[in-house]
């Protein structure tokens, strides 16, 4: 088994369970030439976890295939906040009104418009990052109106040794209290429970690559 076929083996899998979910191939801490074959068949998401180790590994590639998409799908400190707006596309890890602010002032400042997930704590767990139930219409409301980011959907990562299905049921009916589209939910060992869940994009990693070490 090799890293393509493990991705080409999932992508048939997750077309026939839905037409609408997006694999992220999540390569964070994998070298590039691990990646390589699954971008040579033409696959354009990937995510990463830490901005400085998304820049160093992909600058160069994105500059040369600049369909490919890139998703950070980690925290975010905001003093990363500028680094993260050149390389990424797509951010899953919104969760605060100053990264928010932030991040729309870095992309202003470049003409970017990033897509964003907000991260929503689920559980409730105070070690977790994401926006807290309690607020979190507001804030979703807050970055589209009087920031005007481009929220495109909200994402969430439950708790690993839990069974999730009532994390992604609280998560999509946010989702649809604010007309939101896109779910970020789903990793190597749930994936399938997100998709049926309504998840449209699916982080997966160690499934493809193997464990990390
Ligand atoms: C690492 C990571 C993943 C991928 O996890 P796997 O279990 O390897 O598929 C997905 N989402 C987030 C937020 C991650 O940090």
């Amino acid at each position: 088994m090799t890293p393509l076929s493990n991705f080409i083996k999932i992508r048939k899998e997750v077309s026939e369970l839905s037409i609408n979910t997006k694999i992220i191939v999540v390569s964070k801490t994998f070298d590039i030439k691990d990646i390589y074959p699954i971008i040579n068949y033409g696959h354009l998401d990937f995510g990463e976890n830490r901005v400085q180790e998304a820049k160093l590994k992909w600058s160069n590639l994105v500059a040369k295939n600049p369909s490919i998409n890139l998703h950070l799908i980690g925290n975010l400190q905001s003093n990363k906040a500028k680094d993260a707006v050149n390389i990424f596309n797509f951010i899953h890890t919104l969760s605060s009104e100053k990264l928010a602010k932030i991040l729309k002032n870095e992309q202003e400042k470049i003409n970017k418009k990033i897509k964003y997930f907000i991260q929503v704590n689920v559980s409730e767990e105070s070690q977790k990052n994401g926006i807290e139930l309690s607020i979190a219409n507001d804030f979703i409301k807050f970055c589209i109106h009087d920031l005007s980011l481009q929220i495109i959907g909200l994402m969430c990562l439950p708790p690993a040794n839990d069974i999730p299905d009532f994390y992604f049921t609280k998560l999509k009916k946010i989702s649809l209290e604010n007309n939101l589209l896109n779910l970020s939910m789903g990793m190597s060992n749930d994936y399938v429970t997100a998709i049926r869940f309504g998840s449209t994009h699916v982080r997966i990693g160690s499934k493809i690559f193997g464990n990390r070490n």
